[in-house]
C-alpha cells in the first residue's frame, strides 16, 4: 500500500472509541486496518500515564530547616511593551496576609520579591510587604529599562540604585529582557547585548553597595531549537509560542550565556546571583565551570528541578561541590495558572522539598497533571542537614546580609 493510499485509507477507517473504553478513557481512535488491528491513535496532550512504580511516596509537608525563598515574584510592573516593563507603576499579585499562612506552613522564614521596579513602585512594594512584616519580606529593584536609550543613562541608573538602597531595596533583578527584549530605542532597533558598556555603572553601583544582583539571562536550551517533534519541550513551546527563541534576530544561547559571562569577569566586586541554575541547568558542567571562573557568583534553582531532579547523581555531586554557593528559590508566582511549575502554594514548595530532602524517586516535579517542562519525572538527592541548612538559608542570609 503507497503512503498516500495508506493515509486516505486510515482516515476513512478510523474511529473513535472513546464512549467504549469507559469512564475517564482518553480520547484514542481505533485504527482498523490489516496491519495495525486493535492499535489505537492517541493524541499527546491527553497522555497521562499512571506510574506502575512501587517505591517509597514521601510527604514533606514542613521544610526540614527555617528556609529563605530567594526568587519569587509578588507583584510585576504593570505596563511593558514587547517583553520589556515600562515606568515604575506596580501590579501587585498578592496581599501579605494570603502569603504569610502558607510562609508558616512551610517553614519559609522569608520571601524576596525580586520584581519590585524602581520610585514609587518600589517605595509602594517596601510599603506594602516589607514595613508591615520585617524579616518576612525583602524587596529586590529593577532597572530602569525605559530609560536606556538616554544620553545621561549611566548616571540616572546608577542614582536610581542608591536611591533604591536608601529607601530599603536589598539588591537587583534583571530579567531575561536584557539580551532578548531590550533593543536601542527600548523596544525598537537591534537587540543590546547583555554586556553592551552603557550598563557598566548600573553593575558597578550594585558592587559597592553590595546590592547582589538576581539575573535571568536567555533560557532552556530547548527554547532556542526549532518547535518540532524533536524538541524535548514541545508541548510547553507549542502551549507557548512567545517563549521559543528560535530563529528572528535572537542570539543564539551560547551567545547569550558569553555575553553574561564577559559581564561577571568585568565587575569582579559586583556579586551576582545567577538564576535558574546560571541558566544552564542541562549542562552542569558548564555551570561548575562559570563557577570555578567567577568566584563573584552564585547559583539558585528556581524552575529548575525538573532539570536537576532528572540527573540526580550529577546534581548530588554538584550539591556537594557548591553547597556554600546554591540557594533555595522558587520563582513562585501567587495565583498563577500558565505555569504549574510556579504557582505559589503548599504543593508547589512540597515537591522541592522532596526533591532535597528525601531520596524518593520517579515523582512529578511540579502539580500538574502533565509535567509542564518536559515530559518526565524526578528523583530526590537526600541532602544531608549541612548541605540542607546552606540551602535553605545560611547562604542567602550571608548574602543579603540578614541575620535569620
Ligand atoms: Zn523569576
Amino acid at each position: 500500500m503507497s503512503g498516500t493510499n495508506r493515509r486516505e485509507w486510515l482516515k476513512m477507517g478510523v474511529a473513535l472509541t472513546a464512549g467504549g473504553l469507559g469512564e475517564g478513557a482518553p480520547v484514542c481512535a481505533q485504527i482498523r486496518s490489516p496491519e495495525g488491528a486493535g492499535k489505537m491513535k492517541l493524541e499527546l496532550a491527553e497522555f497521562q500515564p499512571t506510574s506502575m512504580l512501587h517505591v517509597p511516596e514521601t510527604r514533606v509537608a514542613r521544610a526540614r530547616f527555617a528556609l529563605i525563598d530567594i526568587h519569587t515574584h509578588l507583584s510585576f510592573r504593570a505596563k511593558s511593551r514587547q517583553g520589556v516593563g515600562l515606568g515604575e507603576q506596580l501590579e501587585f499579585l498578592a496581599t501579605p496576609e494570603s502569603v504569610l499562612p502558607v510562609m508558616d506552613r512551610k517553614n519559609i522564614r522569608m520571601m524576596v520579591n525580586l520584581t519590585g521596579s524602581s520610585g514609587k513602585g518600589l517605595n509602594e512594594a517596601i510599603a506594602k510587604y516589607q514595613k508591615p512584616y520585617p524579616g518576612r519580606f525583602v524587596t529586590f529593584t529593577e532597572p530602569l529599562w525605559d530609560q536606556s536609550n538616554r544620553a545621561d543613562y549611566g548616571r540616572i541608573q546608577a542614582d536610581a540604585i542608591e536611591n533604591a538602597k536608601q529607601v530599603g531595596a536589598r539588591g537587583l533583578k534583571v530579567l531575561k529582557t536584557l539580551g532578548l527584549y531590550l533593543r536601542e530605542r527600548v523596544t525598537e532597533g537591534p537587540l543590546l547585548s547583555i554586556d553592551d558598556r552603557r550598563f557598566d555603572s548600573m553593575w558597578e553601583a550594585c558592587g559597592s553597595l553590595q546590592m547582589p544582583v538576581a539575573i535571568h539571562v536567555s533560557d532552556p536550551e530547548a527554547f532556542f531549537l526549532p518547535t518540532d517533534r524533536f524538541n524535548e519541550r514541545f508541548e510547553e513551546l507549542n502551549n507557548h509560542p512567545d517563549w521559543s527563541f528560535h530563529g528572528k534576530d535572537f542570539p543564539s544561547n551560547a551567545e547569550l550565556l558569553d555575553a553574561r559571562n564577559r559581564v561577571l569577569a568585568r565587575h569582579p566586586k559586583t556579586h551576582f546571583i545567577l538564576l535558574h541554575v546560571g541558566n544552564d541547568a542541562e549542562n552542569l558542567s558548564y555551570v561548575s565551570d562559570c563557577l570555578d571562573r567567577f568566584p563573584n557568583t552564585s547559583v539558585e534553582l528556581g524552575a529548575r528541578i525538573g532539570e536537576l531532579g532528572r540527573q540526580p547523581k550529577a546534581s548530588r555531586k554538584f550539591f556537594d561541590r557548591y553547597q556554600d554557593r546554591i540557594l533555595f528559590g522558587t520563582d513562585a508566582v501567587p495565583n498563577g495558572t500558565d505555569t504549574p511549575q510556579q504557582i505559589f502554594g503548599d504543593s508547589l514548595y512540597e515537591i522541592y522539598f522532596r526533591f532535597l530532602e528525601t531520596e524518593d524517586e520517579y515523582f512529578d516535579y511540579a502539580p500538574a497533571p502533565v509535567p509542564p517542562q518536559g515530559r518526565w519525572r524526578i528523583y530526590g538527592i537526600g541532602l544531608p542537614e549541612t548541605i540542607l541548612r546552606k540551602v535553605y538559608c545560611e547562604n542567602a542570609a550571608r548574602l543579603l546580609n540578614l541575620s535569620v
